[in-house]
């Protein structure tokens, strides 16, 4: 049948984009479904990518084989590495991006994908077979037929969009929301939530006074987000941002008009992102706040509208014009596209198996901000996840599950389905326990294996990696067994590269360990280094600060391996055990967990939790054993 394919993926956002462009690389007969064409890729909100615990994200999914990295970089407009002054793994890079190239460079990837036909058109319901997906039935009333089926609809589900009192049915503004689908997966029963999340005015760029506002200029070193990008040619030119503030006079009229909020008057209802709030939440929580930092961000490199980040709003328009007109350097400003909120459903993400796939309907896998998290990152990590999960499960291939230990792919998808979530969720660093290792720099090493292992890499590039990282073992190793003497020669070439002297004999790694280090030191301090590659040597440098932490890490992780198959006897009391949380107690007795890897998936008990029940229970199999 020419309608009938391997995968059907709904929606060409940002899950969809990674989840149909890696089906169709690994050799399934994909079709992508989505409403419009001219939006594949379209980034609803902010005109940028990567961020804290987002470039992470961004990182790894490259290393993986998803496009997000290379769209990014093909976009780029600025760059900044946020927390550049703190540690590796909880520093995150950031682009501005051109959003119109952006969609652009998506749409063409996805046009240039063999295996992957695109339609345009709406799909309303499931075609299900004993208990299993067979196809979509769309608004044209057609049928496509497929093994399987993944749902990256986005805000678009019963979208209600509002600015003050006006609201209308929508998945974007302009855009029509998905009602019927909407209605077809709450009738298949699936626990069907609210969210909501909003945006900022956009300014017309002449109408601005560039001179009365902060200059927020990109980084001087741009770093491509893709192991592909020739870090050479790209992003040559940066486009400046800048930096304005709300005031007192803003703050009041907008305290004088919460009344007009649809956040405060009742009328919406779902739960918005916590991170990322409107400007009348800002004003109301923080009240103390004499001002809130605004950063002015081209949408594009015509810089012809502005996106005013921290201003997300939807009060009325003519409150909206006036708190536009009294910021600073906006006198004269004209708003082209009003700011608004929208309300959407959202599927429970605990009725999914790490797989993505839904636990009720055998083929049916859901990914992106369906699934209650909010951003462009996260819905593309859950698309790629979805999209290999698909096709392993046609060939009959063991799912690909990472871990949490592995990447912050692995703690995205393992905090969605076991603990689920009642708000947008968005990726922080600190939802990683073992940070340290997953860092943005290392994503690479950490996971171009599983690229290989499904076809996504070429070759050549393979081979790459792999002589990288053979070149960083062995400079590691030689700086893990080299020793330094504190000579008079040593300690006048510490002093001439602004470093202390050492007083004894010392490991030389323990030199490069220390927090002013940087790879032209090495070079000075011993030529074995000199012809490295300076990205070589910044990992070396890097592992160099890292590497007590991280042998430390790696041993909890074994140890969390081991506890994890251990076994809970059955009636087990746990509330006569004193070191654990009462939050702990609670859910364990309610639960009543037969292994440790159960205990792990209750929402709710840290690892701290279980290391106390594990000594309990260890304690009590040796004095059983007496
Ligand atoms: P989307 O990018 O929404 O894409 C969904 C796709 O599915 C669209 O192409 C749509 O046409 C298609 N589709 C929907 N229903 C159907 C159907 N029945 N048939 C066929 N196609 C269909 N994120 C942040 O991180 N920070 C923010 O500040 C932020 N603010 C936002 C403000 C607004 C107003 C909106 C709308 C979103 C905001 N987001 C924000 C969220 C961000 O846009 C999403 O997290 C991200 O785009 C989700 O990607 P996705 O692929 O899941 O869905």
């Amino acid at each position: 049948m020419s309608n009938s394919y391997d995968v059907i993926v709904i929606g060409g956002g940002h899950a969809g984009i990674e989840a149909s462009i890696v089906s169709s690389k690994m050799g399934a007969k994909t079709i992508l479904i989505t409403m419009l064409i001219e939006q594949i890729g379209a980034c609803s909100c902010n005109p940028a990518i990567g961020g804290l615990g987002k470039g992470h994200l961004v990182k790894e999914l490259d290393a993986i084989g998803g496009v997000m990295g290379e769209i990014t970089d093909k976009s780029i407009i600025q760059f900044k590495t946020l927390n550049g002054s703190k540690g590796p793994a909880v520093r995150g890079s950031r682009a501005q991006i051109d959003m119109d190239k952006y969609k652009q460079v998506a749409k063409n990837l996805c046009f240039s994908e063999k295996n992957l036909e695109i339609i345009q058109d709406s799909v309303n319901s499931l075609i299900i077979e004993d208990g299993t997906i067979r196809g979509v039935i769309t608004s044209l009333n057609k049928k496509y037929f497929a093994k399987k089926v993944i749902i990256t609809t986005g805000t678009f589900l019963n979208g209600l969009i509002h600015v003050g009192e006006s609201k209308h049915n929508a998945g974007r503004f302009g855009e029509f929301s998905s009602q019927k689908l909407a209605e077809n997966l709450k009738n298949l029963s699936f626990e069907i939530g609210r969210l909501k999340t909003g945006t900022t005015p956009r300014i017309d760029g002449r109408s601005i006074d560039f001179s009365s506002i902060e200059l927020h200029e990109g980084d001087e070193i741009v770093k491509p987000f893709s192991y592909k990008t020739d870090k050479t040619l790209f992003c040559k030119n940066q486009i400046p941002c800048y930096i304005a503030y709300t005031n007192e006079t803003i703050h009041k009229l907008i305290e004088s008009n919460f009344d007009k909020a649809p956040l405060f008057s009742g009328q919406i209802e779902g739960t918005g992102p916590r991170y990322c709030p409107s400007i009348e939440d800002k004003v109301s929580r923080f009240r103390e706040r004499s001002r809130h930092q605004l950063f002015v961000e081209p949408q594009t490199i015509e810089a012809t509208e502005y996106y005013i980040n921290g201003l997300s709003t939807s009060l009325p328009t003519e409150i909206q014009d006036m708190i536009i007109k009294s910021i600073v350097g906006f006198e004269n400003a004209k708003i082209v596209r009003y700011g608004y909120a929208i309300e959407y459903d959202y599927v429970q993400p605990t009725q999914l198996l790490h797989t993505l796939e839904s636990k009720k309907i055998n083929g049916l896998y859901l990914a992106g901000q369906i699934n209650g998290t909010t951003g462009y990152e996260e819905a593309a990590a859950q698309g790629l996840m979805s999209g290999i999960n698909a096709v392993l499960s046609i060939r009959g291939d063991e799912p690909f599950i990472l871990r949490r230990d592995e990447a912050y792919i692995g703690v995205l998808i393992d905090d969605l389905v076991t603990k689920g979530t009642n708000e947008p969720y968005r990726m922080f660093t600190s939802r990683a326990e073992y940070r340290l290792l997953l860092r943005e720099d290392n994503a690479i090493f950490r996971l171009f294996e599983y690229s290989k292992k499904f076809g996504l890499i070429s070759q050549s590039n393979y081979e790459i990696i792999c002589s990288n990282r053979k070149l960083i073992d062995v400079a590691f190793e030689y700086l893990k067994s080299t020793f330094v003497t504190p000579s008079k020669d040593f300690i006048d070439l510490l002093d001439s590269i602004d470093e202390s002297k050492i007083t004894d004999k010392t490991l030389m790694c323990d030199v490069v360990a220390r927090s002013t280090f940087t790879p032209q030191k090495l070079i000075a301090i011993d030529s074995y280094f000199a012809n490295f590659d300076i990205y070589i040597l910044d990992m070396v440098v890097v592992y160099a600060k890292y590497y007590r932490y991280i042998e430390k890490q790696q041993k909890q992780i074994d140890k969390m391996k081991q506890m994890i198959n251990k076994k809970i006897p059955k009636n087990f009391i746990f509330k006569t055990i004193s070191g654990l949380s009462s939050e702990a107690i609670e859910k364990l007795e309610k639960f009543m967990p037969l292994t440790f890897f159960d205990a792990n998936n209750i929402s709710g008990i840290s690892p701290s939790d279980l290391d106390v029940l594990s000594l309990y229970i260890d304690l009590r199999n040796k004095k059983g054993a007496k």
